[in-house]
């Protein structure tokens, strides 16, 4: 047993003993040092103490342990440093989606069970849907009585770890995860996909990028993106719609023509708007009464110039200067502006509904600073368009703001024959029948009056109408004819 512990030592009878000593005894022996007082609490006394040695020992042991520990960690973490490569993607960026998107191709035409995600365990599904007529011919959403339902679904990588074989030997971990409360401008919760593969395998990820671009590029061929304000930022409305061909919109005579030749002027012009110092942007107004083209219009332009389109609709609840102004200077690239209905910014004036709900909405000079506003440096073709020329602010309509003002009317007799052909051109070789129905919507005063017939009351119609007198009549002259008269506008008198 170490001294510390040992039993005390006898001391009492020794010193009874000396204090009994008779005189001329020999004097005690000195006290050896181990026994006095300051030897005991001194450090080799702590060391050869086996409990403190003991103590020692073990919290050696525990810093070798967590030293140990430690390394390996870092180790670990270096040797994943210097193998691994990890890409982090988060969702606001575009290569987001592509890749998702990348991650759900097949890889051969074997089938569902032979694509890219069987290796997945975990996921997640988009459903879209579009309504089909009785014939199952796509009648463009309006889904009328009777129509089936066909739904599309995309199966996606969900949340979680995931490991995908890229190609033989060569192995992509992929997770995708929620970051933590963080939301999207949109509401949405914020994700992130982080893709982790061997060092010697990085040059994949320029593949992996490259593929699924080009994928998100084939979904979008020939088709037209529509993006619309959601919240504070552009979210994509609906899916990509197929392009509008430029020929199915039908607008008066050389109108179209007119219109589609100066925004390609405008595009090869970069160079003298640069030179001159001018911001590379032009607007266009195109006003007029509803259901006559305006949308259809710059949709199939936007077709044809292979752009996107960036919709607002100033009437919209919420819609604000400042929203505006933000989300002008966030454009999609490649798009064109399009603001509905700007007659909605009237001058320094609150919308007020019937019931006496004022909302929030965009003021006239919230909307003069905002295209003032529009980014320079990437051209700028903003589309505005209204059915009330007169309630807008004369600023608007000054080069810059509005460089092109083009009226965008009730269907002419020009257009009425131009639709007959597109819809029954092909049945009307001599074009008879289109004649009839000319003359019918002529006596029925819907160009305007009927110049032989004074009492005629002068009408018009939209080509809104005529359009769709022509696809209730697919195939059918003789029945469009007869229904001409449910062209005349319908008035309402209470
Ligand atoms: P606006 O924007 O002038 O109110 P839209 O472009 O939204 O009119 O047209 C409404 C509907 O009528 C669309 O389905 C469109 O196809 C059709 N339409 C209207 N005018 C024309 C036109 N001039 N040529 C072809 N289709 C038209």
């Amino acid at each position: 047993l170490h001294p510390f512990f040992a039993p005390p030592a006898p001391t009492t009878p020794a010193t009874s003993t000396a204090a009994t000593t008779t005189p001329g005894s020999p004097p005690p022996p000195p006290p050896s040092p181990s026994s006095s007082a300051p030897s005991f609490l001194g450090l080799d006394t702590l060391f050869t103490n086996p409990v403190f040695a003991g103590g020692i020992g073990l919290a050696g042991l525990g810093a070798a342990a967590a030293f140990g520990r430690r390394a390996l960690i870092s180790g670990a973490g270096l040797l994943r440093r210097q193998l691994l490569v990890n890409i982090e993607i988060s969702k606001r960026d575009p290569s987001y989606s592509w890749v998702l998107a990348w991650l759900a191709q097949p890889r051969d035409n074997t089938g569902f069970l032979a694509q890219r995600l069987t290796r997945l365990r975990n996921l997640s599904v988009t459903t879209s849907t579009k309504s089909l007529s009785p014939r199952g011919v796509d009648d463009g959403g309006g889904g009328g009585a009777g129509g089936r339902i066909h739904a599309d679904f995309r199966v996606q990588p969900g949340f979680g770890r995931h490991m995908v074989r890229h190609a033989p030997g060569v192995y992509i971990a992929v997770n995708r995860e929620k970051a933590g409360t963080a939301t999207t401008a949109t509401g949405e919760p914020h994700e992130t996909l982080t893709l982790t593969l061997l060092w010697v395998h990085r040059h994949v990820l320029a593949d992996v990028f490259t593929q699924a671009h080009a994928l998100a590029q084939s979904f979008q061929q020939g088709k037209t993106i529509v993006y619309t304000a959601r919240k504070m930022e552009w979210a994509v409305l609906g899916k990509p719609r197929l392009k509008r061909p430029l020929g199915s919109v039908v607008l008066d005579e050389g109108v179209k023509e007119g219109l589609v030749a100066d925004v390609q002027e405008f595009l090869k012009a970069q160079q003298w708007y640069t030179d001159r110092g001018v911001p590379y942007r032009r607007g266009y107004l195109l006003y007029g009464p509803p259901g006559t083209g305006k949308t259809s219009f710059i949709q199939a332009l936007a077709g044809e110039l292979d752009y996107s389109v960036a919709m607002i609709n100033l009437s919209e609840m919420g819609m604000t200067d400042d929203l505006l102004a933000q989300l002008l200077t966030q454009l999609p690239e490649k798009s064109i502006l399009l603001l509905e209905d700007v007659d909605a910014a009237l001058a320094n004036r609150r919308q007020r509904d019937p019931d006496g709900y004022s909302g929030r909405t965009v003021t006239a000079s919230g909307l003069l600073n905002a295209l003032d506003g529009l980014a320079a440096g990437e051209d700028r073709i903003a589309f505005l368009t209204t059915n009330h020329i007169d309630r807008l602010d004369p600023a608007l309509i000054r080069p810059g703001r509005v460089d092109m003002m083009v009226r965008i009317g009730e269907a002419s007799r020009y257009q009425a024959a131009q639709m007959w052909d597109r819809y029954y051109g092909d049945i009307d070789g001599d074009h008879a029948g289109r004649e009839r129905f000319l003359n019918r919507l002529d006596e029925l005063g819907l160009f305007g009056g009927d110049t032989q017939n004074p009492d005629v009351p002068k009408r018009h119609t939209s080509t809104a109408a005529i359009q769709g007198l022509f696809q209730f009549n697919k195939g059918d002259m003789e029945g469009a004819i007869k229904m001409a008269e449910g062209l005349i506008p319908r008035t309402f008198e209470p």
